[in-house]
């Protein structure tokens, strides 16, 4: 018999297919993955007001790593890495629910259907499985 592999987020072979109720039992594990941000979604988020938008990109790029915001800039893609809290996790998960839910950043939006290391499936684990 085919050994089952442990969901480990950072081997998306493990993963396990995506439905539309996965979240609902989920300790939102894929809120505890790096995300990377869009400009746009800095705009929403309000980390970027309309004074920034007429500075030069490379300053706010900055003042958002000062302020713990971001940790890099990828100029080639547009996208920014988001931080992390110090238990790495998203800084907006509250238990295991997002706290921006309408707001949230494009990549959430889109994972794991658009986006992801694996197009359908996701790193679900449930509070019996951790
Ligand atoms: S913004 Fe919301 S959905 Fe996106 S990683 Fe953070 S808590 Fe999760």
């Amino acid at each position: 018999m085919a050994k089952v592999l442990e969901v480990d987020k950072d081997n998306p072979k493990s993963w396990v297919k995506y439905t539309k109720t996965s979240c609902k039992t989920c300790v939102a594990t894929c809120c505890s993955m790096p995300i990377e941000v869009r400009f746009e979604d800095l705009v929403r988020l309000n980390f970027i007001t309309e004074d920034d938008l007429v500075l030069p990109l490379r300053k706010v790029v900055a003042r958002l790593k000062k302020e713990k915001v971001i940790t890099a800039y990828r100029p080639e893609k547009g996208l920014f890495a988001f931080k992390q809290t110090d238990e790495g996790k998203c800084r907006y998960l509250v238990g295991n629910r997002c706290g921006v839910y309408k707001t949230r950043p494009l990549v959430c939006r889109a994972f794991p259907i658009e986006m992801g290391w694996r197009h359908g499936f996701c790193p679900k684990k449930t509070q019996d499985s951790i």
